[in-house]
């Protein structure tokens, strides 16, 4: 797998980004739209260590702001 350091990176991998809650007693995992995160932080945004997208996440289940981001490559288990 290629490094990964931008927005751009992750699409062209087929990376998924996914951001955690890190609310109490909640850890609610969802799936951020890599096309809408381009859009709003720019393709060439680096995601290592970043702390945008990180902060300005809002979790669906339980409202808390603040997350952490996971990054997930595809599967290559599957044919
Ligand atoms: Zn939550």
């Amino acid at each position: 797998m290629p490094t990964i350091k931008t927005l751009s990176d992750l699409e062209r991998s087929n990376v998924t980004i996914y951001g955690n809650c890190t609310g109490r007693h909640c850890g609610h995992g969802q799936a951020l739209p890599i096309d809408e995160l381009i859009m709003r932080f720019g393709a060439d945004y680096v995601v290592i260590n970043e702390t945008r997208i990180s902060a300005a996440l809002r979790c669906q289940r339980c409202g808390h702001r603040g997350g952490m981001l996971t990054l997930s490559p595809p599967s290559t288990t599957k044919s």
